[in-house]
């Protein structure tokens, strides 16, 4: 049975919305805050992130960490999890979710590079069976939209997450510009389809700073929803200005308002 346009549009706009929402939660909680700590949360506004990501991606927070770690340790060497210049671009983009597990189910590279998040008792209990979550997440979707949509909007995320994610750490570290002295990319689109990780070649040079956008003309989708929390006092930056890695040009960018 072929579905209706008007159940095909209002599963894109859920699908993409669930995305969007996954994404938020993957840039600003679990790459800007976990694994970098520029940001740290209140104890409800980790609740909420930890939650959404268990239902919509199934990630286990400790297992992403110590991949993103290593990246950053090792970048575009032999080492890397994940990179184009060792792979090509291509060979990350299609296979960026085979190379993440790899990494992330080898116990040596949990413990060395995510020692400081074990495994907590709502961990072993609910987060860290994903399978749950996503059948969850998809079973919330069903219910409140119907089945037909549901399970639509859910293939449209999965796609579109997957391959977004794909996108940073292939298309991220091969196309785009490099005002920094380093092997990662700015790229505008790739910034607003996940919520501003296409600023890769910034967050490189300043890994600890919760801001992707060092100008004024680049958009961050990410910083819009951190600096609301921070208002609300439901969360907390590291620094309060742009410090650029010592092997990246030596000088500070004031942190644009
Ligand atoms: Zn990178
Ligand atoms: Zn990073």
């Amino acid at each position: 049975m072929v579905p209706a346009v008007s159940t095909i549009i209002l599963a894109l706009v859920v699908g993409v919305g669930v995305t969007t929402l996954a994404n938020i939660c993957t840039t600003v909680y679990l790459h800007r805050g976990l694994s970098h700590r520029a940001i740290t949360f209140s104890r409800p506004a980790h609740a909420v992130f930890k939650t959404v990501l268990w239902l919509s991606t199934g990630i286990k927070v400790r297992e992403w960490v110590a991949v993103h770690r290593k990246h950053h340790a090792h970048t575009d060497t032999p080492d890397d999890p994940h990179s184009p210049a060792i792979s090509g671009w291509k060979t990350v983009q299609i296979k960026n979710l085979a190379m993440y597990r790899a990494a992330a189910h080898d116990r040596a590279n949990v413990d060395k590079y995510a020692k400081d998040l074990a495994p907590t008792a709502w961990d072993r209990v609910l987060f860290d069976r994903s399978w749950l979550g996503l059948t969850l997440g998809t079973l919330i979707l069903c219910g409140v939209f119907g089945w037909q949509v549901g399970l639509l909007a859910a293939a449209i995320h999965v796609n579109y997450y997957l391959a977004a994610s794909a996108a940073v750490n292939a298309i991220g570290h091969h196309f785009g510009r490099r005002p920094y002295n380093n092997s990662a990319t700015n790229l505008q689109w790739l910034a607003f389809i996940t919520a501003g990780e296409g600023f890769h070649n910034n967050h490189h040079a300043a890994p600890t700073s919760a801001r992707f956008a060092h100008r004024w003309y680049q958009l961050d989708p990410g910083w819009w929803v951190i600096k609301p929390l921070t208002w609300m006092k439901l969360a907390r930056l590291r620094l309060n200005e742009i410090v650029l890695a010592p092997d990246q040009r030596r000088e500070r960018v004031p942190q644009p308002a």
